[in-house]
């Protein structure tokens, strides 16, 4: 089921420059037993207490709110969501709502949670891969786990879950893992996602030493590219067919206005908060003192949605553009098709060198946002 059809009819909520909301990430938990050295805490703080955290009860009147005014997919992520024991009941929860429903994790605990969030309905898991390299491997996750975390990929494989190897790009710890990790993307049958280092959270202080701009993930790979698409329901995120028939897909949002432009996400706080933005530095949405009057399950779920529509107002892109700004990144390699910003009523212009392929390759994407 394509996240952006997992939807019953619900219109979404958009934002003042046209975008849709269909996409939620929730931290199920602010807890993690990896130290990344450049996590983003997802925008928000770490936090060790259980106590705090998202009940099964609050993410069901969550699900009830956000399918009513049009959510179509849930993000599990953390922390280390599976940190959490009653996993499987959070993704059977939200699946049993109609959303498409993903998680990203280490994988590192994995195993305890299969087959349980397959039969819950898992859609598809993101793992975090940063090196294939054991000494790599544990400079940057604080971890020795790293062969743990292959074989879940493996048993994730076996259980017949889709994986999607999400790496951080590191200059000078991880680059020559690029190839490698596409050689083992396609042995264990996994697409890959390699993510621009994002400067928020630790990511600030070591993004100067580290980041890596995103075109040198196509410069490594160019031998090797069969095709480039572009994801425009999600970031635009040019989708990259290799030669061994691996998927790559760039998330780049570094000074990337086309990566804002078709941001279609909040994202939920263990302790449901709402922010609109990983990039956000106002007061969240907070929800909890919301409910604190609502008795009745539906008064709880109108609360949630009137916080809901609140975050939405906040919900601008973080990097805009002039119009008719040239394309961003080395010319040559970003030309090949570029969208205009989504109307309000959801159309997109297009200027590319095929623009009906692109059109073809929208009407597959966006479907009704189209129609
Ligand atoms: N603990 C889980 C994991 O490791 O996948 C989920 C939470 S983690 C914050 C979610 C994703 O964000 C991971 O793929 C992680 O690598 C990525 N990430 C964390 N910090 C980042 C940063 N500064 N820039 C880009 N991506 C980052």
């Amino acid at each position: 089921m394509s996240p952006l059809h997992a939807g019953d009819g619900a219109t979404p909520l958009y934002d003042r420059f046209g975008r849709p909301l269909t996409n939620l990430r929730v931290m199920v938990t602010g807890r993690c037993n990896f130290s990344c050295f450049f996590c983003h805490m997802e925008g928000y703080e770490e936090s060790r207490a259980r106590e705090v955290e998202l009940s099964l009860d609050e993410i069901h009147v969550l699900a009830e709110a956000a399918k009513r005014v049009g959510v179509r997919a849930v993000k599990i992520t953390g922390g280390e969501p599976t940190l959490r024991e009653d996993l499987s009941d959070i993704v059977s929860l939200l699946s049993s709502h109609g959303f498409y429903v993903s998680m990203t994790t280490n994988a590192s605990l994995l195993h305890r949670h299969l087959p349980a969030i397959v039969d819950a309905g898992i859609g598809h898991v993101n793992v975090s891969l940063h090196s294939l390299n054991p000494l790599a491997f544990q400079k940057i996750t604080g971890s020795n786990l790293l062969d743990r975390v292959v074989e879940n990929i493996k048993l994730l494989r076996d259980h017949g879950v889709p994986v999607k190897i999400n790496t951080v790009i590191l200059k000078g710890i991880n680059e020559d893992d690029i190839e490698r990790l596409v050689d083992f993307a396609a042995e264990v049958g996994a697409s890959l996602q390699f993510i621009e280092l994002h400067p928020v959270g630790r990511g600030v202080k070591t993004f100067r030493e580290h980041h890596l701009p995103r075109w040198r993930v196509l410069e490594k790979l160019e031998g090797r590219i069969v095709e480039i698409r572009y994801r425009v329901g999600l970031h635009n995120r040019p989708v990259v067919l290799l030669d061994n028939g691996v998927r790559v897909e760039i998330v780049g949002p570094v000074g990337n206005h086309m990566f804002c432009a078709a941001c279609t996400r909040i994202r939920v706080t263990y302790d449901f908060k709402l922010i609109p933005c990983l990039n956000w530095r106002g007061a969240p949405v907070e929800v909890r003192p919301r409910l604190a009057s609502a008795s009745s399950f539906e008064e709880k779920v109108e609360a949630v949605i009137e916080a809901l529509r609140a975050v939405n107002r906040l919900r601008e892109p973080y990097v805009k553009c002039p119009l008719h700004a040239p394309p961003i990144g080395p010319k040559r390699r970003w030309r090949i098709a570029r969208l205009g910003l989504p109307k309000r009523d959801g159309t997109l212009s297009l200027v590319g060198r095929d623009p009906s392929r692109v059109s073809k390759l929208l009407a597959e994407e966006w479907g009704d946002y189209l129609a």
